[in-house]
């Protein structure tokens, strides 16, 4: 039977208080199918990305193994390696141990490169439970005679593939030779390629498997879309967007510029909504105190530029509006990914107008995908439209057209939405935030337009 909860799971009590602290019920997919198994001492070929609760699924059977039996670590070893490719994911993994392991007594140290050995060689001298290390300075210490595994009781192979994408193979065979024969091995990877599958065969002894669906990335859960109009509509659009929005969550507006992000937040407050800005023209406490209402969702709008929203993990923003492109299709990615994090899914809705059609077309160059074309909105510009599905950048066309902006329509709205003839689909109609926008134009057609 695999376990729906952690009370379910024969793990020590302190771990069991740290994860309801952590406000974690039910075990993830692999942190069910793992525990019991590692629970029994079994070697573990876990196939699982980042994100599934993998560092969980490993850290809490070793920990409760420690607690059981806690005992001095051998002299410059540790009872438990983890190795893994980056600094980032060592931290990460280091922080993890100290979360779950908070009611339990162990020592962790980290070692890496970039950073002094000195202090890495004094923290291993008596010994530690818990090493988190990088293949290439692990590998300098211990030729240097300042770290030896020969105490190595748990030994955790975390992120193969990526490893071995970054040359690590022959300092990870070195490391492994270097390991006694009796422990209990945990080997992570996201793919079983060839490679991956032999080193696993050399390390583990008659392993346990589990495999872990790859979840869907961001990307994929934002359900995206692009609005083409023209520059002048696109305060116009946003209101009705915003006006649809209300009540169903929250919602990130990205400005390009911070003087824009400004004047944005006067003029649609000023419409009846309540945003504020963040941006890097506002102090530090200023920002925080915005972020702090939003994520309470005491504020349901934030507007934002690039640069400031970098980090701002919120988990209920229901939709991004991509106010104008951004010059950098990178940027784009990171934009959308403020929603649909965790499990819930989100909208992106991005104005794309002529001027701004070269930096668009960057942008479904590296997703690798045309997004459907939302003409469920008053002010679509079906020319825009029409030279995106060709292929054909506005800029040019406005050359070979004689100097009309993007051969676009200009001027009043009010095409309506059956007035496009664009080939596209849009699937954006099917979720809730487009069915509320529909409604809002249902009953205007267009043409009432908000003020
Ligand atoms: P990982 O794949 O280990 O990097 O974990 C991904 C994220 O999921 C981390 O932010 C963890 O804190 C979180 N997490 C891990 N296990 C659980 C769980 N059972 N319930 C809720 N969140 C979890």
């Amino acid at each position: 039977m695999i376990p729906t909860t952690f009370e379910e799971l024969a793990l020590a009590a302190p771990l069991k208080r740290a994860l309801a602290e952590q406000n974690y019920t039910t075990p993830s997919p692999i942190q069910a199918q793992s525990i019991p198994i590692l629970l029994e001492g079994r070697d573990l070929l876990g196939i699982a990305q980042t994100g599934t609760g993998k560092t969980a699924a490993f850290s809490l059977p070793i920990l409760n193994a420690l607690h059981q039996e806690s005992k001095h670590p051998q002299r410059r070893s540790a009872r438990v390696l983890v190795l893994t490719p980056t600094r980032e994911l060592a931290s990460q993994i280091s922080q993890s141990f100290e979360t779950y392991g908070k009611g339990i007594r162990f020592s962790k140290t980290l070692i890496f490169g970039g950073v002094g050995k000195n202090p890495q060689i004094r923290a291993m001298k008596n010994g530690v439970d818990v090493l988190v290390a990088c293949p290439g300075r692990l590998l300098d210490h211990m030729n240097e005679g300042d770290v030896d595994l020969s105490g190595v009781e748990f030994f955790v192979l975390d992120e193969v593939d990526r490893m071995l994408d970054m040359g690590f193979l022959r300092d990870v065979k070195k490391i492994v030779a270097a390991l006694p024969a009796k422990k209990q091995s945990l080997f992570f990877s996201a793919t079983l390629a060839p490679s991956i599958k032999d080193l696993a065969n050399r390390i583990l002894h008659e392993p346990a498997h589990v495999s872990i669906e790859p979840k869907r990335t961001t990307a994929e859960k934002v359900d995206q879309r692009v609005c083409f109009l023209d520059k002048d509509h696109k305060k116009e659009l946003l209101l009705q967007h915003l006006e649809a929005q209300r009540g169903h969550g929250l919602t990130i507006i990205f400005s390009r510029t911070k003087h824009g992000a400004n004047k944005l937040c006067k003029s649609i407050n000023s419409a009846g909504f309540e945003s504020e800005a963040i941006h890097g023209n506002r102090s530090q406490p200023q920002r925080e105190r915005t972020l702090e209402k939003f994520k309470a969702g005491r504020l349901p709008i934030l507007v934002a530029t690039d640069v400031a929203a970098r980090g701002v993990d919120v988990k209920d923003v229901t939709l991004v509006i991509n106010l104008d492109i951004p010059n950098e299709a990178e940027a784009y990615v990171h934009r959308i990914g403020r929603t649909g994090r965790a499990d819930a899914s989100g909208s992106a809705v991005s104005y794309c107008s002529p001027e701004e059609h070269e930096f668009y077309m960057d942008i479904e160059k590296l997703i690798k995908k045309k997004l459907p074309v939302d003409l469920d909105h008053p002010y679509h510009h079906e020319e825009l439209a029409e030279l995106h599905s060709r292929g054909l950048k506005a800029r040019e066309s406005t050359r070979d057209n004689g100097g009309n902006k993007g051969g676009g329509r200009r001027g009043g709205g009010g095409r309506g939405r059956n007035g496009g003839g664009s080939s596209r689909n849009n699937s954006s109609r099917n979720n809730t935030q487009s069915q509320a926008r529909g409604r809002v134009s249902d009953g205007s057609t267009g043409r009432r337009r908000r003020r």
